[in-house]
C-alpha cells in the first residue's frame, strides 16, 4: 500500500523510557504501520541542562529491544538551532515576537496566563525571553480519540514563550518547525500534550504549514495520581520483560492480543498489533491508572 502517512515518536532525553512512553511509542508506530506509513524518530534534546547523561543511547537501545524499527536517520533538535533562530528573527522583525523581561515574581498570581506586560515595550532581544503574540481567538480541533478540544489562546494561555531567557528554544516552537520539516502528517502522543495543541496549531497557521491530524492516547498515571513521567522518576522499562510489557501496552490501548501470543516474541506482538490496530478501541479518556491495567 502506498501511503501519504508520516508519523513520528519524539522522546525527550531528560529521562529514560517508562511504561507511559512505551504506550505512546507503540500507538504512533502501529497507527503508521497499519496504513503502510513512515515512522520517524526525533530526539527532542533542546534542554542540555536537563538531559540525563546516557539517556539518548538508552532510549534508542530500549526502542530496538522492544522491536521498533524507524525510517531514515534519527533527527536531533540540537542540530536545528540555527533554523529556530532564523524563524524567530523573522517573526521578531515582523513584530509577532517580542522580548519579555518579566521576572517569575512579576507573573505570580496570573495562573500561567501571561498578562502582556511587555507587549508594547519594544525591548531589544538580548538576554531576554521571547514571546509570541497570540490572537484573542478560540482554537478548536477534533482529536481522533479524545474528540473535540478547544482552547481560547488569549484568555487561557496568553502570549507564550518561544525562547527562554537562557537562550533555550521552547518545545512549542521546535516541535512545529520539525514536524513540518519532516513532513509529519499524523501526530500520535500522550494526552498531556492535548492542551499544547492549540498553541501548535496557531504556530502552524502563522507559518503557513499544513495542519497534521492528532491522536492523543491516555496518559498512564500512577496510583497516587502522579503523572507517570520522568519528573516522578518512574522506573525505566526493563529489558528482560519485553513481551509481557508490550502485551500490557497493547491492552492499555484497547488492543487485546489472543492468548496464543502469550509467549510470542516482540516482533510477533508488533506484527499482530500492526495488522489488528483499531483506534476505535482506544479508551477515550485522558488518563489511565496503571494499577487498573491487566
Ligand atoms: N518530546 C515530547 C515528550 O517527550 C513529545 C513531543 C510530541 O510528541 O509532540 O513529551
Ligand atoms: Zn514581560
Amino acid at each position: 500500500m502506498t501511503s501519504t502517512y508520516t508519523g513520528r515518536f519524539a522522546p525527550t532525553p531528560s529521562g529514560f523510557l517508562h511504561f507511559g512512553s512505551l504506550v505512546a511509542a507503540l500507538a504512533s508506530y502501529l497507527d503508521a504501520r497499519h496504513v503502510g506509513g513512515r515512522w520517524l524518530l526525533r530526539m527532542e534534546d533542546l534542554d542540555p541542562p536537563r538531559e540525563v547523561p546516557g539517556a539518548q543511547d538508552a532510549i534508542l537501545n530500549t526502542l530496538e529491544t522492544y522491536g521498533f524499527e524507524w525510517d531514515g536517520p534519527i533527527e536531533r533538535q540540537s542540530d536545528r538551532l540555527e533554523v529556530y533562530a532564523g524563524v524567530l528573527q523573522r517573526l521578531f522583525d515582523q513584530g509577532l515576537v517580542y522580548a519579555c523581561t518579566c521576572s517569575r515574581k512579576q507573573l505570580e498570581g496570573y495562573h500561567g496566563v501571561y498578562p502582556g506586560f511587555c507587549r508594547l515595550a519594544g525591548y531589544s532581544q538580548d538576554d531576554t525571553a521571547l514571546r509570541i503574540r497570540v490572537p484573542q481567538l478560540e482554537y478548536r480541533f477534533i482529536d481522533r480519540v479524545q474528540g473535540e478540544f478547544s482552547q481560547h489562546l488569549g484568555r487561557e494561555v496568553g502570549d507564550f514563550v518561544v525562547r527562554r531567557r537562557d537562550g533555550l528554544y521552547a518545545y512549542q516552537l521546535a516541535v512545529v518547525l520539525d514536524d513540518a520539516w519532516q513532513g509529519v502528517t499524523h501526530i500520535v502522543r500522550g494526552a498531556d500534550l492535548l492542551d499544547s495543541t492549540p498553541r501548535q496549531t496557531y504556530l502552524q497557521e502563522l507559518l503557513g504549514f499544513s495542519l497534521p491530524r492528532y491522536l492523543h492516547v491516555p496518559l498512564i498515571i500512577q496510583p497516587d495520581g502522579h503523572k507517570l513521567g520522568k519528573s516522578y522518576r518512574s522506573p525505566p522499562l526493563p529489558m528482560d520483560l519485553v513481551s509481557p510489557l508490550l502485551t500490557r501496552a497493547l491492552r492499555a490501548l484497547g488492543q487485546c492480543p489472543p492468548s496464543e501470543l502469550n509467549n510470542a516474541s516482540p516482533r510477533e506482538l508488533l506484527d499482530w498489533g500492526i495488522l489488528h490496530w483499531d483506534t476505535a478501541l482506544i479508551p477515550r479518556s485522558r488518563t489511565l491508572a496503571e494499577s487498573q491495567l491487566k
